[in-house]
Formats: C-alpha cells, structure tokens, sequence
C-alpha cells in the first residue's frame, strides 16, 4: 500500500475553531436502514444528527427489492432454521452468535415497523405474505409493494424519525472525516468534519459516532448500488485508526438487467423464488445439474455459474426465463421491475431478460464487536459499513435489512455507554489539520474514478487470481501517489480519494486470502483452506492483518 494512504489522517487542511460548530449527544453517518433505526434507539439518551451525503431517498436501503428475512412466529425450530441456512450459507466465518441474535431479534423489529404503520403485503387471508430467496429453506421473506421493500421501509423509518424531536436529518451533507481529540489509540472519537453545499465545512461534534454509510460497491464496475456507494465511512474509520476486516468478501448479484448502455439495475432473487429460470442462448437451463437447489443456489454460486457459462459459451450474458408465469402475474407481483423492463420494451410474459452479475453487496467493513463498537473509543458502526460477523464469508439473501434493523437498533442503545464515559465533560479541541500543496500535476477524476472501477471488476471481481490482483494493487497505489496528495473542494474528489483506499484493502484482503470461500473464488487458491477459516483484521500502519479465528458456535449449529 503507498505510504499516502498510511499518512493521509484528514483529507482537508482545517483548522477546527475557525469553522461553524454543532453539538449534539450522537451523531450517525448514513440515513439508510441502519442509520435510521440507530438514530430512533438513540434519541431515547439525547440529541441526535443523522446525515445523509444525497437525500434521505437515495441509499441501497430505498433500492432494496426482495424484502426482510425474518421469522414472525414463536417457533424455536424456525428460528434454528434461519440460523441454519445463514451459518450454512457463510462457509465457516460467521459468528454463531451475532447470527442466533439477529435472527431472534427480528421479530420484534418487525413487530414495531408494523405498529409505525409499514405496510407489507399480505396474502387473501390478511397475512403477512412470505416470499423465498435462494439460500433459505423457508418462505420467511417479508415484502412491500411487491419488489419496493426499501422504499416502503425508508418512507416508513423517515416518517417516523420525522415525528421525534430529539433528531435532526441533515440531507445533503457530506461527511469528510471522523475528529478525534488525538491521533493516539485511545483517542476518542468525538464527531466528524462535514460539507454542505449552502453551509460550507461544518464541526459536528458528538459523544458517540455511528457510521452507518452502507457498503463500496461503487469501486466496481458493474454494480446495483446507488452511485454514492463509495465506501466513505470504511475509508474515515480507517483513517482515524479503526480496524476494517474482511473486505475480500464481495458479494456478487447474479442477476442485474443487461443492457448495453443503460445503468445496471437489479432483478431481484424473489423472481427465481418465484419460479424463473436462468437460460441461455439457447433456451439451456444451466443451473440444473450445477446446485441441488438449481437457480435458488446461494448467490456465490450462481454468479460463478453465469460467469464460467457466458466464458465456456462465448455469449455475453444470459437470461432470466418467467414467460411460464401465470399470465398478469409478474406485472402485479414484481410491478417495479415490470415497469423497468417495459422502458426497454421488455415484455416478461413473451420475452427473455438479459441479465448478468454485478457487485452488490460488501460484507468486510469497519470491524465491530456484537454490540457495534469499534476498537476506537466514541465510535460504532452498524448496517453494511460494518463487519459484524453475521454473513461470514456470504450473505444470505434479505439478511441486510434485517441487519439494519436489529443492528442498528443494538448500536444506538449501546452509544449511551460513550456518554456516561465522559460524563458530558469533554470539551471541543483545537483539532488542527494541514496538508502541503501537492506537487504532482492536475488530474481528470472522471478518468481515475472509470480505471479504478474497470480494474477492479476485471480482476477482483467473481473469479480471482493473485498476479492480476498484484498488478492492480501497482495500479491503485500509482493512481494514489497522484490523487491522494492533492486537496479537493467538493465530494467527487474526496469520494475518489476513498475509492482508492477501501478498492487498495479490498485488494490487499482479497490477495492475503490464498483460498477460495464463500464470495471470494481464486483461481490460484481455488478450495477453502483450514488456516484461513479466520478473520483478516487491518489496520492503519500494519503492513499485515491480525488473524481472528471465527467463533465457535454456542448453539451448536456446525460452522
Ligand atoms: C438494488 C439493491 C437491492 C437490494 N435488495 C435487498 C433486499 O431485498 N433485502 C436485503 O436485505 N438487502 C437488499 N439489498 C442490500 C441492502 O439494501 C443494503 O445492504 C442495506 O440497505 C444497507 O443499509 P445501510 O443502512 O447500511 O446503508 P445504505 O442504505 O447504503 O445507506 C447509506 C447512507 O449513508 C450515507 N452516506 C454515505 N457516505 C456518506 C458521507 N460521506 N457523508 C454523509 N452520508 C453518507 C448515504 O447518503 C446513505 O444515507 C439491496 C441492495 C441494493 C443495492
């Protein structure tokens, strides 16, 4: 790793009492399902801010499609179930533990949505309507407005965060780094440095600082993410010294539309669950004969499927097959994705959809215990930012937005501890950055932001190799001698600035992980290996990661 991305601790000079200053008890990055559901556990101790970089609308949260893996009823066999097929789906590295918790937790999550007024679909009984998902052996899949989940979770959550006094949302306010009082370990961390477009740079400071700002997969390529997803909140916490782990773990959605030209934008797994198949050209139904569970095979599975098929075939993609669908059926129940496919004259009761994988999902993150606190004093992390150990090395399905919710919701109870610590006492400090002027000449960030994306789909994308990813490790840090020197003045350059460090520790997991497991598959390394059934942790300044064996499970569920 270039030494710049060791040295760089804020990425603007500053000089903390000439800026406008903002005191509130906890301060949460990110508005989406995790931030939210943060922000109303912790509004019971205190004043909060939450921040949003775009509008409150604009996250993976309000994109999110398939819906909320939960079990409903008081069944412990259930309940087991869930834990089962995540643990099974997560190749020996998830924590038993956070699993039996978050899965357990969900009921009452739910049970509180529905009493703020989130609307599920319900079947002609009045029940709520369970869908399934590839990786699960039950239908536990909540959803809304067919494949409009996260809208009707994020309208739900906003309207209710609306009503409490005791939070303020701060929408198009970007967040540039994490403050802490020193740079020495157990420095706290007591608020962010922030830009809003009318108010200039901000000093929110804040007992307690949750980063909730989803995941990365913006450094590819190809990916369902909002175009936002640059990875801001892993890059700040590292930089203010967290540890970050696993970030090898790219998950890889198999089915994103496919159209040349036109964003990528997800088909949700929920249309497999319903009974489509994945074809070929040629009408070949290639997933039978690959998985038992055929098309409903984890993702990691299916993704790799596709990708070895269109290399073993020549084609550029495949297709998602529902013309068998009862007619009117797709239309009413996924009528989201029906109206998408229609701008591109797609009709899914006569046509085939073109679809091909994409990143989706970043299950590395800020490392975090089962409580959402960092190894930083003052600063937690929850929802896709962080590295809770719940998806192992693979995320089952609808397992996120769970997450969120009873993650999220641990996190901002828990913050109050960082208040009681300090005894309201602290006052702000005389926080000092300075940055000498670059050296190197201009750069057209455009270019950097498309070579970075493209590299990393090619070469740490589904399938791996260690040389190609050595040779991209070479080509991030050059860009990073020229890039990370310099001193933006708006988001696109410091986006890009955290682009290059969280796409250089995807890197550097991804080549110290000489195996293959779950969602990272090396054609050097290509079956999982006993000495790395272990957590990489990293850290600024440690040229190699701490080694963290995963967790035995309590329940006794084999890992
Ligand atoms: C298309 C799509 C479909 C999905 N479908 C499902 C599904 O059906 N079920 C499921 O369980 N999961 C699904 N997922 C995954 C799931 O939606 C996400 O993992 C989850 O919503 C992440 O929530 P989060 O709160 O951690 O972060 P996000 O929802 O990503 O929110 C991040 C927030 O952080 C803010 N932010 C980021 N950087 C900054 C900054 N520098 N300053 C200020 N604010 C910042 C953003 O503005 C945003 O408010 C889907 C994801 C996508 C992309």
């Amino acid at each position: 790793m270039h030494a710049l991305f060791e040295e760089r601790r804020y990425l603007i000079p500053f000089r903390a009492s000439l800026l406008p200053q903002i005191f509130c008890d906890t301060l949460i990055v990110g508005s989406g399902v995790a931030g939210l559901r943060a922000a109303i556990a912790a509004s019971a101790h205190g004043e909060v801010i939450v921040l949003a970089k775009a509008d409150i609308k604009r996250s993976s949260t309000a994109w999110a499609q398939g819906g909320i893996a939960a079990v409903l009823g008081t069944s412990e066999a259930a309940v087991r179930m869930h834990v089962e097929d995540t643990i099974e789906t997560g190749c020996g590295l998830c924590d038993a533990g956070v699993v039996q918790s978050t899965v357990a937790g969900a009921r009452p999550r739910i049970e509180e949505l529905r009493n703020w007024g989130m609307r599920f679909d319900v079947n002609e009984e009045g029940e709520i309507s369970l869908g399934r998902e590839g990786g699960h052996r039950e239908s536990r899949i909540l959803h809304s407005d067919g494949d409009a989940t996260g809208r009707e979770l994020v309208r739900c959550l906003g309207q209710h965060v609306q009503k409490n006094s005791a939070i303020r949302v701060f929408e198009n306010c970007f967040a540039l780094d994490l403050l802490t009082v020193s740079d020495g370990d157990n420095s706290p961390v007591v608020g962010a440095i922030t830009h809003h477009p009318k108010y200039g740079l901000q000093m929110i400071w804040a007992w307690s600082t949750i980063i909730a700002t989803g995941g990365v997969g913006g450094v590819y390529r190809e990916t369902t993410n909002p175009a936002g997803t640059t990875g801001d909140g892993i890059a700040m916490a590292y930089r203010a010294g967290a540890a970050v782990a696993d970030m090898a773990f790219m998950q890889f959605h198999p089915t994103t539309l496919y159209i040349a030209g036109a964003e990528r934008s997800l088909i949700t797994e929920a249309v497999r669950g319903e009974g489509a198949h994945l074809v070929d050209r040629r009408g070949e139904r290639f997933m039978v004969g690959a998985h038992p569970m055929a098309e409903l095979a984890p993702r990691d599975i299916v993704s790799r499927a596709i990708i070895e098929h269109v290399a073993e075939t020549g084609d550029s993609h495949v297709f998602l097959d529902a013309r068998h669908f009862n007619p009117g059926f797709f239309a009413q129940r996924f009528p989201g994705i029906a109206a998408q496919l229609a701008r591109f004259d797609i009709d899914p009761e006569h046509d085939l959809i073109p679809v091909q994988p994409s990143a989706h999902y970043t299950i590395g993150g800020i490392n975090v215990d089962e409580f959402g606190r960092t190894n930083r004093p003052g600063l937690y992390a929850c929802g896709e930012a962080a590295c809770s150990r719940l998806h192992g090395a693979n995320r089952l399905a609808s397992n996120s937005l769970l997450e969120g919710l009873v993650r999220g919701e641990i996190t901002g109870r828990i913050c109050e501890e960082q208040h009681e610590a300090v005894n309201g006492g602290r006052p702000p400090k005389r926080i000092i950055s300075n940055i000498p002027v670059s050296e190197h000449g201009g750069l057209d960030l455009t270019d950097v932001r498309s070579s970075l994306r493209s590299v990393m789909w090619r070469h740490l994308g589904i399938i791996r190799n260690g040389q190609t990813m050595a040779d991209v490790r070479e080509m991030i840090d050059f860009w990073g001698r020229y890039t990370l020197d310099k001193i933006f003045d708006e988001p696109m350059g410091w986006e890009t600035q955290n682009m290059l460090l969280v796409a250089s520790l995807v890197c550097n997991s991804a080549l110290w992980r000489e195996e293959s497991r779950g969602v990272h598959s090396r054609r050097d390394f290509p079956e999982p290996r006993e000495a790395f059934r272990a957590h990489d942790v990293w850290r600024k300044g440690q040229a190699e990661p701490t080694r963290t064996v995963a967790a035995s499970d309590p329940t006794g569920v084999p890992v």
